[in-house]
This record gives structure tokens, C-alpha cells and sequence, in this order.
């Protein structure tokens, strides 16, 4: 049955008996509005741990914008169900107030890896990523918790901060789930007209080129994204980068595996997609 709580101390009492039974116990950050990509996440816990606990916040302090987190969607009820239809035992749906009852001094950050990609246009985000879900990681207390590859440099972030302050949980990430023609899913899909839908299938569709042009031996950053750019004509293009995928900062060749990241606007909707590319190691 689907319990829930919506405050630190009704998550830590519905979690007791099963930590001192050591039921494992997964964790699924999310800001709900969820969708086939978050069901992934919460299949694969439901796999691998005891007790599934997923978590719907629209995280204030990760938002760099007040009319994206105004209009974010929060259809709560529909979250429950999927919830429920996925098996998860425990829902954690806190306010803001719950959260953050008192002003925030501390914080976890970890600037090496924000300068680039969405860093330089998202002020602050990271930070508020990185300390939300590293409270989330206290008040869980999970053995694993599950993140998107879709969100890479999250993902990045998260995995470091794991390491650096010694957080004894194992971060699994989960590849990135897509609609039919490419597109990744995002909560943020909905806010897309049917012209900008249509339009937003070239950034991965310049991904995916971007990847090919790898793996068959391109190694010039430059010339990927010259030659990947007229599939991205008369979209505003934030970044479209080709990067370490730990450090995550540009490379000037692709010698190894490299993380190719983008960001593009429609209207006033901000879309990210990822892939990873290597080159095919040559026969001897
Ligand atoms: P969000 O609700 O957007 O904060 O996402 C919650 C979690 O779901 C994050 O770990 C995301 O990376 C992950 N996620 C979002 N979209 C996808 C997707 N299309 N495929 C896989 N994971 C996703």
C-alpha cells in the first residue's frame, strides 16, 4: 500500500521499521509532473531495493527563474497514482515550508563542474540541486538513489558530492528514456506548442549526428558542431558542447569517451539533452 508524508519527522516514522528491520531502501528524487522517464527510475529501485521512497519537491532554490517555477506543473494526484502503479511504498511530498523551514546558510556546491554547459546560464541552480538532494540523501537515509543520465551534469554534480563528503549511498544513474522520434522526456515537453514539439526533435537529432560523427573517427569538436549546426538553424542554441564526462569541461580533441551536451530554447521553454560518444578503437 502507498503511504505518504509531507514532513521530515512522518517520512522518518514511516521509514523506522523498516531501517531497523535493514530493509535497503531506494530513493527517487523527482519534482513530479512525472512521466514515462521518472517510471524508469522507479522500476528499476522497485527492482533492486526493499523499500521504494520517492520524493516530489519543486525544489525552490534550484530555480533560476520565478516564471519557470511559477508554471512548473504539480498534478499531484496523477503523481500518486503513477506512484502507486509503480509499486513505490512511500511518497515524501513536503511543502517549502517543510523543506526549508528556516533561512538556508548552508549549502553544497561544487563550482569546478558548473562552469560550463548549464552552468554559466543557470545561476545558482546547482547549488540549490546539490543541497536539496543532499538533504533528501539525510532525511532518506537511502542505500541507493536513482538519477537520469538525461540530466548529466546533475548527475555529475551529485556523484562528486556523494564522494567528496563521504554520503555512504550508492548513486545509480539511469539512462536517458525518449519519445519515439528522439526527443527526451521532460516534465517541461507539456509546455511545447505542436510547431515547437516538432522543432524540438533537432536537438537530439544533432546528438545523435554529433555521436555518429564520433564514432567514426571525427575528433575535431569544431568540426562536429559545424557540421551538426544546420540542424539546429533557426533555433536559439544555448550551448551545444562536447566535454569530459566527469569534469564535464570542453575538449579540445575527442580521444576517449566525451559527454556531447546541448540546451535549446523554444519560445520561452528551456530543453536539455545529452548522449555520449566514443571512438571506435581501431582494429591493430
Ligand atoms: P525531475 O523531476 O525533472 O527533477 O527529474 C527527476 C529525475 O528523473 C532526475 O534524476 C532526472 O534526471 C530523471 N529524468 C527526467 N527525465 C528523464 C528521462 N527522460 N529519462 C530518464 N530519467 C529522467
Amino acid at each position: 500500500m502507498l503511504e505518504w508524508a509531507t514532513s521530515v519527522s512522518g517520512l522518518r516514522e514511516l521509514l523506522a521499521p523498516d531501517r531497523r528491520v535493514g530493509r535497503t531502501i531506494g530513493l527517487v528524487p523527482t519534482m513530479g509532473a512525472l512521466h514515462l522517464g521518472h517510471r524508469r527510475l522507479l522500476e528499476i529501485a522497485r527492482r533492486e531495493t526493499e523499500t521504494v521512497v520517492a520524493s516530489i519537491f519543486v525544489n525552490p532554490t534550484q530555480f533560476d527563474r520565478q516564471d519557470d517555477l511559477d508554471r512548473y506543473p504539480r498534478p499531484l494526484s496523477q503523481d500518486l497514482e503513477i506512484c502507486h502503479e509503480a509499486g513505490v511504498d512511500i511518497v515524501f511530498a513536503p511543502t517549502a515550508e517543510k523543506m526549508y523551514p528556516q533561512a538556508q546558510l548552508t549549502w553544497v556546491e561544487a563550482p569546478p563542474l558548473t562552469q560550463h554547459l548549464c552552468g554559466p546560464g543557470r545561476p545558482g541552480h546547482f547549488r540549490g540541486v546539490a543541497t536539496v538532494v543532499m538533504k533528501l540523501l539525510q532525511i532518506v537515509q537511502p542505500d541507493r538513489a536513482y538519477i537520469g543520465e538525461k540530466d548529466a551534469q546533475q548527475l555529475a554534480v551529485i556523484r562528486r558530492m556523494v564522494m567528496d563528503l563521504n554520503v555512504p549511498v550508492t548513486i545509480v544513474p539511469v539512462a536517458t528514456v525518449r519519445e519515439p522520434d528522439g526527443l527526451a522526456m521532460s516534465s517541461r515537453n507539456q509546455h511545447l506548442n505542436p510547431a515547437e514539439r516538432q522543432t524540438a526533435t533537432a536537438l537530439s537529432q544533432a546528438l545523435f549526428a554529433a555521436r555518429d560523427l564520433i564514432q567514426k573517427g571525427e575528433s575535431s569538436p569544431v568540426v562536429i558542431q559545424s557540421t551538426v549546426a544546420p540542424l539546429l538553424a533557426g533555433i536559439r542554441v544555448e550551448y551545444f558542447s562536447i566535454v569530459d564526462p566527469e569534469m564535464l569541461h570542453p575538449v579540445p580533441r575527442i580521444e576517449r569517451l566525451v559527454l556531447i551536451a546541448g540546451a535549446i530554447w523554444l519560445g520561452s521553454t528551456r530543453l536539455i539533452d545529452n548522449v555520449t560518444g566514443s571512438p571506435v578503437s581501431v582494429p591493430i
